[in-house]
């Protein structure tokens, strides 16, 4: 039976679960009762990566910014609040 990955786009709870073809998909988050997202077990695409990233490089502010300038246009174009 195929492994299925799910993330909560309330909590960012991830969480991978056998199920079969049969089974209907999870759509609530067993943490905090949100809407869960359901993945694939290929980590060719995983949007929250980037998100995570880019908080990252937030708070080491000017020592990562100059090291890949082109790589991530959506980040350049998003630039961080003043200060929240
Ligand atoms: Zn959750």
């Amino acid at each position: 039976m195929p492994t299925y990955a799910y993330a909560c786009k309330d909590c960012d709870h991830a969480f991978d679960i056998v199920q079969s073809f049969s089974d209907s998909s999870l759509t609530e988050c067993p943490e905090c009762k949100g809407s869960l997202r359901k993945k694939f077990n290929s980590v060719g695409v995983v949007f929250k990566g980037s998100g995570f990233y880019r908080t990252d490089s937030r708070d080491s502010k000017g020592s990562t910014v100059s090291a890949a300038p082109a790589a991530s246009p959506a980040a350049a174009a998003a630039p961080a609040p003043a200060a929240s």
